[in-house]
């Protein structure tokens, strides 16, 4: 697919390659957009990769994205700090965060359950979940996890877990179409969703 290309450049797409959704075509596209870039524009994303990398962790409460020990939402005394919202990736909190009007707080597992691909409940962040329950005073969460096979098994088996709690357990209603990927939802039917949730 390289054929003919200096070395430098073939180096370039086969990493372009690697990344997630991109195939050769892309990825020689990419190639060709960092060639043809003023230096200074290649400089400033070559900084933002470096920034990112040595910036951005995760946050210690909730382990959404952050460039300090908290996040910025985990920081803020004007959310509700009895409720959590839990999601797979912090993708599912930017999704809910555009509603705008859940106030409270979240939990990020860090991934769904897929036995298939061998990850289980060891593999995300449950037992986090389960122990910030009590002393944080949590009331009432929210299982927010993908409409997926996946984020179907996380959110049933969640709430096997929580059903020993004395707190309010739902999951977002069904306006999620089946299959969806939180993330790529609208805004409106998420909000559908989190108005309709129902209990479980
Ligand atoms: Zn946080």
């Amino acid at each position: 697919m390289t054929k003919g290309f200096p070395s430098s450049m073939t180096k370039l797409i086969e990493e372009f390659c690697k990344m997630p959704g991109l195939g050769s075509r892309s990825a020689e596209r990419l190639a060709f957009y960092v060639l043809q870039s003023p230096k200074e524009k290649v400089k400033s994303l070559m900084q933002y990769i470096a920034e990112v990398k040595n910036n951005v962790r995760f946050c210690r409460r909730c382990n959404n994205l952050s460039e300090k020990e908290n996040c910025l939402i985990c920081l803020d005394p004007a959310r509700d700090s009895s409720k959590l919202c839990v999601v797979g990736g912090p993708n599912g909190v930017i999704a809910m965060e555009k509603i705008g009007t859940y106030n409270g707080l979240y939990h990020v597992l860090l991934g769904e359950l897929s036995p298939i691909d061998g990850i289980g409940p060891d593999e995300l962040k449950i037992d986090a979940l389960v122990r910030r329950i009590k002393p944080e005073d949590i009331r009432e969460i929210i299982i927010a996890t993908d409409f997926t096979t996946e984020g179907e098994t996380t959110a049933l088996y969640l709430a096997g877990i929580l059903r020993s709690f004395s707190i309010k357990v739902s999951r977002l209603a069904r306006g999620v179409p089946v299959g969806a990927v939180l993330q790529y939802a609208d805004v409106a039917t998420i909000q559908r969703a989190f108005e309709e949730r129902t209990m479980v």
